[in-house]
């Protein structure tokens, strides 16, 4: 991923959780606090008011430009958004950008190492594991997934299709689950029957970035 992807990338998450913004806070209504597409959208506009206070980003795919963006970006989300997905998404992106930064050029195999290092980061500042009804549980299989498409050898556009599939699906399984870890544990039985409002926006964030890199 280039500088300009990450910041097509950024972008089109920031329209697309503006879009869904009243659906995602209606996920969180039925098993939180109501105010997941609120904090959403307001840590995204955010980021992009960041991007448009930048000078645009050149065709350049030094792994510290991408690292630094994300690293920017994830200290928006962690500055901006007041629920637990802010510093959940920004230690996500920090750690993601720490990856890009390590590289000279990003590989396709940096875009994989750091679809890992977020989840990972999330789980360890979350406390956090699959099965538990969370973002998780979109992003750790959508890391999987594509960890295992590069294993057998597609592109980085085939990598984030595999991704893609495995987050969407894995946002879908969220709801027979019985929520363990954040507000929705509160509920416990009650939560079971509705998807996690945190998976669906991290299916969004993968999709978002497929699709960016699907164009090319
Ligand atoms: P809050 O719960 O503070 O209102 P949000 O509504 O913005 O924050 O985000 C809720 C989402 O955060 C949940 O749907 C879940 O996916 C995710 N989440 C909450 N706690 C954790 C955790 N400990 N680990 C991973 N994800 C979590
Ligand atoms: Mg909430």
């Amino acid at each position: 991923m280039n500088l300009q992807q990450t910041d097509a990338w950024l972008r089109l998450a920031a329209a697309r959780l503006h879009e869904q913004a009243t659906a995602l806070t209606r996920l969180d209504q039925a098993i939180g606090d109501g105010d997941h597409g609120i904090n959403m959208d307001r840590g995204f506009s955010a980021v992009v008011a960041m991007l448009d206070a930048q000078p645009a980003p050149d065709g350049g795919s030094s792994g510290q430009a991408v690292g630094g963006l994300l690293r920017q970006a994830g200290q928006t989300l962690i500055r901006t958004v007041g629920g637990a997905s802010g510093p959940l998404y920004g230690t996500a992106l920090l750690r993601a950008g720490a990856v890009y930064a390590r590289a000279e050029t990003p590989s396709v195999a940096d875009t994989v190492a750091a679809m890992k290092a977020a989840a990972e980061g999330i789980g360890s500042l979350g406390r956090s594991t699959t099965g538990e009804k969370t973002m998780l549980d979109a992003l750790v299989p959508a890391a999987a997934a594509a960890q295992a498409a590069f294993d057998s050898g597609h592109d980085e556009s085939g990598v984030l299709a595999a991704a893609r599939e495995a987050a969407t699906a894995g946002a879908e399984s969220t709801v027979p689950m019985l929520a363990t870890k954040g507000r929705a544990s509160y509920l416990g039985e009650r939560s079971i029957g509705h998807q996690d409002p945190g998976a669906t926006s991290a299916a969004l964030l993968v999709c978002a970035l497929a699709d960016v890199i699907d164009r090319g």
